[in-house]
């Protein structure tokens, strides 16, 4: 299935490797899917909080499967903890981030003999239940193949959804019963337009997850959420508060993250779109050090590092930095205020330099809106600068256009332009800075899948059916009327 053709050792016995799994049994089972493997689902908080929530009632028992390497399931699957046969439980969920999880949803239904389709399930099989990030940028995209939607934040629906299938005598007694009985709970099979995103309350927030693992992809990090949301207002982003899907910026007080940490993890990964912005992140990062595990932050904003959360996070172990510019030059970043300059960036790195970071890498976007040749020459400039104080790498792709920000509306560059600015940059760099791209035609293929509401689903299905690879993708969205 091309790009979601993720490789992965999940075929062996992963969970061999992990701390924290949770065997027990109960008469209620949820079968809970990630469309790819293992080694990425278990680095995802979302999905670790689904896996853990769920199992905190008596009557409940959740337990996980994956995507294989192989990327079509051509074997029925069954779940890692016990064996259970997914056909066999009373629901099944899955968690999605990406457009690209969409395909693996529909091979992972399919794997296990069942219609994507929720129309096409009958009443006698389990329920579909498909919540995660994806939902924030259009629950549409999903819904066809879901009889419920969790729409944006969980915490509140989930213990509702358990509950409620732990009660309902049937699977109509159960969407029934949901309808409207949690904020984000969405049945598409009673309700035409999906509720608005949920946000969960500040109190409830925290999120942790239930194992690390030496398999994952975060390998050996107990995650658990320090900030969530974004106070910023980058234009292209959908955490942006400039979007109409804005998710508020929440911080986690200090004491209740600390209190969640297992003192045996060897790892902490403290988890934010917007982490360093947290009030209190360097005092946080310091009381986990003192405590005797490794820290790690899922993003770290040029403009927030200083020495003092330097130090805590060398002391932590960081050895390399990675930081957004996202955009090539000074005046494509303020015109997506990103509100990141020159002058943070080469502040960040003399600070790392100081405290022994050996390595950094930049990620940037090329097609932003108004960009020119000289913005290249701008980034590469720049990049060979920053070489001058550590090792620099830097990680590119194409600006895509997402659903609900600012930037929605405006049509993505061209592939062969993205093309010309990629191979320039690359030429620019000569060698003497790393370039990472992505490939671009993939990134194509996600601006046109987010624009296209339920036709991706549908879309989905008929790339799967012809193995997934990106042309049969492209003649899937052309047969859903989207111009290739
Ligand atoms: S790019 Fe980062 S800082 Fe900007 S809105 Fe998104 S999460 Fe916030």
């Amino acid at each position: 299935m091309g790009k979601g053709r993720r490789k992965a050792n999940d075929d062996s016995d992963v969970l061999a490797g992990e701390v924290g799994t949770i065997r027990r049994t109960a008469p209620i089972r949820i079968a809970l899917g990630y469309p790819a493997p293992y080694k990425v689902a278990a680095s995802s908080l979302g999905y670790q909080v689904v896996y853990r929530i769920w199992n905190e009632a008596p009557a409940v028992v959740c337990e996980r499967f994956f995507l294989d390497s192989t990327g079509r399931g051509k074997k029925a699957p069954v779940t890692r903890e016990s064996g259970f046969s997914i056909q066999s439980a009373h629901a099944i969920a899955f968690s999605v981030a990406s457009e690209m999880d969409i395909i693996g949803v529909v091979a992972l239904l399919e794997s296990c003999g069942l219609s994507p389709l929720s129309s096409k399930r009958g009443d006698g099989v389990a329920p579909v239940i498909i919540g995660g990030p994806l939902t924030i940028l259009d629950p549409r995209l999903v819904s066809p193949l879901a009889d419920v939607v969790v729409v944006g934040e969980g915490e509140e629906a989930l213990p509702v959804i358990r509950d409620a299938l732990a009660d309902a005598p049937d699977k109509r007694a159960f969407l029934t019963s949901l309808d409207g009985a949690a904020p984000g709970l969405w049945i598409p099979a009673l309700d035409d337009e999906p509720p608005l995103a949920a946000h969960t309350p500040v109190d409830l927030l925290g999120a942790f997850a239930a194992t690390w693992s030496k398999h994952a992809e975060l390998k050996d990090l107990f995650l658990i959420e320090a900030t969530r949301g974004c106070q910023r207002a980058c234009s292209f982003c959908v955490m942006s508060r400039r979007t109409d899907r804005a998710s508020p910026f929440r911080a986690v007080p200090v004491e209740r993250v600390l209190q969640h940490i297992p003192a045996n993890a060897p790892g902490v990964g403290l988890v934010g779109a917007a982490v360093t912005d947290h009030p209190d992140i360097a005092q946080m990062v310091d009381l986990i050090v003192r405590r005797g595990h490794r820290v790690s932050l899922s993003s770290i904003r040029a403009d927030r590092l200083t020495e003092q959360l330097t130090r805590s996070l060398v002391a932590g172990g960081l050895k390399s930095l990675t930081l957004a510019a996202d955009g090539s030059s000074e005046s494509l970043r303020r015109s997506v205020n990103k509100g990141i300059t020159k002058d943070h960036l080469f502040k960040a790195v003399t600070i790392a330099a100081a405290h022994g970071i050996r390595r950094i890498k930049l990620y940037s976007m090329v097609g932003l809106p108004g960009e020119q040749d000289e913005d290249m020459e701008e980034l590469a400039g720049l990049l060979k600068a920053l070489s001058a104080h550590l090792s620099v790498s830097i990680a590119v792709q194409a600006f895509v256009p997402k659903p609900g920000t600012p930037l929605a509306n405006v049509p993505m560059q061209d592939l062969p332009a993205i093309r010309h600015r990629l191979q320039m940059l690359r030429r620019l760099l000569a060698g003497k800075v790393r370039m990472i791209p992505t490939s671009p035609r993939w990134s194509w293929l996600d601006w046109k899948i987010a624009h296209m509401g339920e036709r991706a689903a549908y879309a989905a299905m008929e790339a799967h059916s012809h193995g997934g690879a990106f042309a049969a993708w492209k003649r899937a969205i052309a047969n859903q009327g989207e111009k290739p």
